[in-house]
């Protein structure tokens, strides 16, 4: 397997192309994760910050460039093999959770599993140690209107993680958590990350969250680039 979870190579996005309020918001944007790590995007609002995540998780495509996921280019295959590989290799959080609210806890793990050709018994096993790890083994039949927000965010990063990606990638994944729910929610993240091995690029506004993250990058007109806080 490669030592890079993720690569963008030469990627550009512009939005309104053509017309006169195009905006060029990637520009030959450059950007490797390495296997096992975990990097903090932070970039003001409207840096491009989420097109970027769209792009790297392969929900949307760039205008041009390459994105490679454990050393395999993926951009440039058809639709379904898009969808195939995003399903496969790609675990993603925003920022509301974005779970089935008709649905339990168990039930939102098991379903993506399902959907990805997995049985019913394998996948309630998985889903059940997912939870336990993020201490929510009490909460699997709980439907997320009945959890709280942190709860609701540590199950949506089990269902990220349920299918095995390579990647996990988090569009402000505690921004509509308090400060203090935002670093247990972050902690239980980072345990799981580093247990299962994965990569993550988490885009955060927090500079207490960003500050435990192995490295931050910045975006400046399209660019990444390394910053301290
Ligand atoms: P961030 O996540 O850093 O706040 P975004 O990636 O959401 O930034 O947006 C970057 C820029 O692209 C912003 O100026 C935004 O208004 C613009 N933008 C994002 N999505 C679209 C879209 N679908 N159509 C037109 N402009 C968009």
């Amino acid at each position: 397997m490669s030592d890079i979870a993720l690569e963008l190579n030469k990627i550009r996005k512009s939005y309104n192309k053509g017309r006169p309020n195009q905006i060029d918001v990637l520009v030959n944007t450059e950007f490797k994760l390495l296997a096992g790590e975990i990097v903090a995007l932070m970039a003001p609002s409207g840096a491009g910050k989420s097109t970027l995540l769209h792009i790297a998780g392969l929900l949307d495509e760039p205008d041009s460039g390459t994105v490679s996921i454990a050393g395999k280019k993926l951009n440039i295959r058809s639709d379904a093999e898009r969808t195939f590989a995003r399903r496969r290799r790609v675990g993603f959080v925003y920022q509301f959770h974005h779970l089935l609210p008709e649905f339990s806890s168990l039930e939102n793990l098991v379903i993506p599993q399902l959907a990805n050709g997995e049985n019913w018994s394998n996948a309630t096993q998985k889903a059940k140690k997912l939870l336990s790890k993020v201490d929510l083994s009490n909460r699997i039949n709980h439907r997320p209107s009945d959890l709280s927000g942190g709860e609701q965010q540590r199950v949506a990063f089990c269902r990220a993680l349920v299918n095995s990606p390579t990647v996990l990638l988090a569009d402000e994944p505690t921004g509509n958590l308090d400060d203090e729910t935002s670093q247990k929610v972050f902690d239980t993240l980072v345990g799981v990350v580093r247990q299962t091995g994965l990569s993550a690029l988490v885009a955060t506004h927090n500079p207490n969250i960003a500050k435990r993250m192995d490295r931050i990058v910045t975006l400046e007109k399209g660019i990444t680039k390394p910053i301290r806080i």
